[in-house]
């Protein structure tokens, strides 16, 4: 990514850069030059200090702020050389700084450098996630895991069905969570997920088994519990979120609502996990379009009426 208001230097770089392979998205200004970071798929930035709109550190700082960034490089481009320019912006969250006007082999080398810095951050970022899947535990709630929760219902199923037990499933949505990031950023999204999850945590027993099933949605396993107790432990847990907003950084409180389905095993004969969780994928559906911050049940699976009693040959 090059922003950069001057067109020659522009060129220039896109024709140092492109023919090296690399693909060259350019900007001329700080307003459009942020859009572009936060819409396309970018790796290195060479940003200008003196844009027209903003000095360009100010998109560095708001740049290095965002944790979805962490493994990008930004380079900054400036035609003052002086030692505290230098050491302002490094300071300030530049990777890398080049002073103009620059000779085409530096910059090249400079943002191969960075590349094998992206490339390096990038594998550390996955053996993380490896990591945090093997040990089962979700890093950003610190509940189990969509990898562990699979095992264990697994096993909480085949344990109840030999021995007759009920056994019942939750799973929770947070209604319109994509509005919390697309209006207060990723970083409240992440401070809600937290907090509703510290809350179900409170809701649950020390039998019952939580994890985040996927980006916004948590799965309760509840054992020993029919429907109806399924249904009352759902609307524990959405009343526990509703009844008050979730602060976030900033002072703001948010208001933050859930939809839960819920489905038993004592109720239906599930034949499987795999069955069990999609009814109750199916009652959150419900739940969802019948107005959100509400819970609803599986519906009972419509069998074959039984058939009508052979009429017995008179004594
Ligand atoms: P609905 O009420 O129908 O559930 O709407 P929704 O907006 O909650 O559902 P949708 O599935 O459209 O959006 C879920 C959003 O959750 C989109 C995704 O970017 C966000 N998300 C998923 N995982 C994370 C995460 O770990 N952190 C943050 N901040 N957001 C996440
Ligand atoms: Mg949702
Ligand atoms: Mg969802």
């Amino acid at each position: 990514m090059v922003i950069d208001d001057d067109p020659a230097i522009v060129r220039l770089l896109k024709k140092i850069l492109s023919d090296q392979e690399m693909e060259v998205v350019t900007c001329s200004t700080a307003g459009e030059g942020f859009v572009a970071l936060q819409e396309q798929d970018w790796h290195i930035c060479l940003l200008d200090r003196g844009l027209p709109d903003s000095d360009g550190i100010e998109i560095c700082r708001l740049v290095k702020a965002d944790a979805r960034f962490d493994a990008r490089r930004v380079i900054m481009l400036s035609g003052y050389d002086s030692l505290d320019a230098r050491v302002e912006a490094l300071n300030l969250g530049a990777d890398d700084y080049i002073t103009k006007p620059f000779h085409p082999a530096e910059v090249l080398a400079r943002v191969k450098a960075s590349w094998r810095a992206v490339e390096m951050q990038q594998q550390l970022v996955e053996m993380a996630q490896q990591l945090e899947e093997l040990s089962g535990h979700d890093d950003l709630t610190g509940v189990f895991n969509r990898r562990h929760f699979r095992k264990t219902i697994a096993r909480a199923f085949d344990h109840s069905r030999r021995y007759k037990r009920p056994l019942s499933v939750a799973i929770i949505d947070v209604d319109h969570f994509k509005k919390v990031n697309d209006c207060f950023g990723h970083q409240a999204g992440d401070t809600v997920l937290a907090e509703v999850a510290k809350r179900f945590l409170r809701s649950v027993r020390s039998s019952d088994y939580l994890a985040r099933y996927g980006g916004e949605e948590f799965v309760v396993l509840l054992p020993e519990t029919q429907l109806g107790d399924a249904l009352t432990f759902g609307e524990k847990v959405r009343a526990a979120i509703a009844s008050s907003p979730v602060p976030i950084a900033g002072g703001e409180a948010l208001p933050v609502t859930v939809s839960v389905g819920a489905a038993s095993l004592a109720h239906t004969q599930f034949n499987s996990a795999a069955e069990m969780i999609r009814a109750a994928d199916q009652a959150l559906y419900r739940a969802k379009r019948n107005g959100r911050n509400r819970v609803e049940a599986e519906r009972r699976r419509t069998t074959r009426p039984a058939a009508a009693p052979v009429a017995q040959p008179m004594a």
